[in-house]
C-alpha cells in the first residue's frame, strides 16, 4: 500500500506510514493550517471589533436607550460579543469588549459603557 503526501498529494514512494513526501511539505502544512485559524481568529476580532465601535458611535455617552434597528443599519452583528453580565436586578447585557446592551421592550436596547479593570 502507497500513500499520498498530505500536502502536495503526491504519491510517496518508500514507506507507506509515511505522511508527507518531504520536510518541505510538512512544514508548508503545517503552516497553511496555521494561517487557517488566524484567519477566522482575525475574522472574528474584526467584527467584535467593529460590533464595539458601533456601540460607541451610537453612544458615546455610554448610556443610551436606541432603536436595534439603529445598530442593524450600522451593521452590528448580534451574534459575536465577547461576554455576558448579570446584573443584581436579574438583566444580562451583552458585551463587545467594554460596551455592552441591554435588549428592551420594543425593539429597543439600552447600550452602557464599562470599564474593564
Ligand atoms: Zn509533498
Amino acid at each position: 500500500m502507497s500513500s499520498y503526501c498530505k500536502y502536495c498529494k503526491q504519491k510517496i514512494s518508500g514507506r507507506s506510514d509515511k505522511k508527507f513526501c518531504d520536510t518541505n511539505c510538512r512544514v508548508a502544512f503545517h503552516n497553511s493550517r496555521l494561517n487557517e485559524k488566524e484567519t477566522v481568529i482575525q475574522k472574528v476580532n474584526k467584527i467584535l471589533r467593529k460590533n464595539r465601535s458601533v456601540l460607541k458611535f451610537v453612544s458615546p455617552q455610554g448610556k443610551t436607550t436606541i432603536g436595534k434597528s439603529l445598530l442593524i443599519n450600522q451593521g452590528f452583528k448580534f451574534q459575536y460579543y465577547t461576554h455576558h453580565y448579570t446584573t443584581k436586578n436579574g438583566n444580562t447585557y451583552t458585551f463587545c469588549y467594554d460596551y455592552g446592551y441591554l435588549e428592551l421592550e420594543g425593539q429597543k436596547v439600552l447600550i452602557i459603557f464599562k470599564q474593564i479593570r
